[in-house]
C-alpha cells in the first residue's frame, strides 16, 4: 500500500510514522508514507497556498490552484483508488471504513487548514471526504494520522501476532474483552481466578462474555 499525505505542514506529520508499529510496518516496506509538501505546488513568489475568502468573513481558505497542481502530479505518477480529503462533515470514520480501505493500494489523503479547502476541490479533485469525529482540529494532519494509523495496522504482517487486530473491539461488533497481567494480586486487587486457571474453553467463553457485557454496557448501538 502506498499513501500520499497531502499537508501544508509536513512537520506535524513526521512523529506518528517514525515509531512503534507505523514505524517497523515502512521498515518492513508494508507501507510507503510519502509527506507531500503543499508548498512547492504554489506558484506565486510568496508560494502561499491560501486566500481571502470570496464573500467575506473570518479565516483563509485554501486555493485549488496548488492543491489541483499537487494532486495531479501524484496521480501521474500512481493510479490512486481514493483522494480522501479530511473533513469535519465527512462520512463518520469507523472500524468498518479502515478495514475497507486497508485493502486498497493507493491512497492520497489531504489535510485542510485554516477555513478548509475551496469548495471546488470537494467537487471536482477528491473522491470522499472522512470525519474524525463532530469536533474541529485546527488540521487535517492529526486526522489523517489517525486514519492512516487505523489502516495501517491491519495490513497483512504489520502487527506481530496476526490474530491480535482481529480481537480488536468492533471487529466483530463487539469491544474487547478487559485484560490483565502481572502480578496476579496487587494491593489485593486480584485478576479473574478463570484466566489463571489454564483451561482454554473456559477462557475463551469468559472473554466472549466479558465483551458481550461491556458492548452491551458501553455500546448498546453496536448489538444488532
Ligand atoms: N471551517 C471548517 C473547519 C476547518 S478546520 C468547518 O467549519 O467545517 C481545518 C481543517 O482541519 C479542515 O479542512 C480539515 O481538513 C481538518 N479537520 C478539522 N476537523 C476535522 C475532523 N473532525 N475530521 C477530519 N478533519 C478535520
Amino acid at each position: 500500500m502506498h499513501l500520499s499525505i497531502i499537508t501544508c505542514l509536513p512537520k506535524l506529520l513526521e512523529s506518528p510514522f517514525s515509531d512503534s508499529i507505523l514505524k517497523r510496518a515502512i521498515a518492513k516496506k508494508l507501507v510507503s508514507v510519502d509527506i507531500v509538501d503543499l508548498r512547492p505546488y504554489s506558484l506565486d513568489k510568496h508560494k502561499s497556498i491560501d486566500d481571502y475568502a470570496f464573500g467575506g468573513g473570518a479565516g483563509m481558505v485554501m486555493m485549488i490552484e496548488p492543491l489541483d497542481r499537487c494532486i495531479t502530479d501524484l496521480k501521474s505518477k500512481r493510479q490512486y483508488d481514493e483522494i480522501i480529503y479530511m473533513s469535519p462533515d465527512g462520512e463518520m470514520f469507523s472500524q468498518s471504513i479502515a478495514n475497507e480501505l486497508s485493502l486498497k493500494k493507493n491512497l492520497i489523503l489531504l489535510c485542510g487548514h485554516y477555513k478548509g479547502v475551496d469548495e471546488r476541490v470537494r467537487e471536482h479533485l477528491v473522491t470522499r471526504e472522512i470525519s474524525i469525529g463532530d469536533y474541529v482540529l485546527s488540521g487535517g494532519e492529526l486526522a489523517a494520522a489517525v486514519v492512516s494509523d487505523a489502516i495501517i495496522r491491519l495490513l497483512p504482517g504489520v502487527l506481530n501476532d496476526e490474530t491480535s487486530a482481529l480481537s480488536d473491539s468492533f471487529q466483530d461488533g463487539l469491544v474487547a474483552p478487559p485484560v490483565y497481567t502481572r502480578p496476579a494480586d496487587y494491593k489485593g486487587w486480584t485478576v479473574p481466578e478463570v484466566l489463571l486457571s489454564g483451561h482454554n474453553a473456559n477462557i475463551e467463553k469468559w472473554k466472549q462474555e466479558q465483551a458481550e457485557e461491556r458492548t452491551q454496557k458501553r455500546r448498546p448501538g453496536l448489538i444488532k
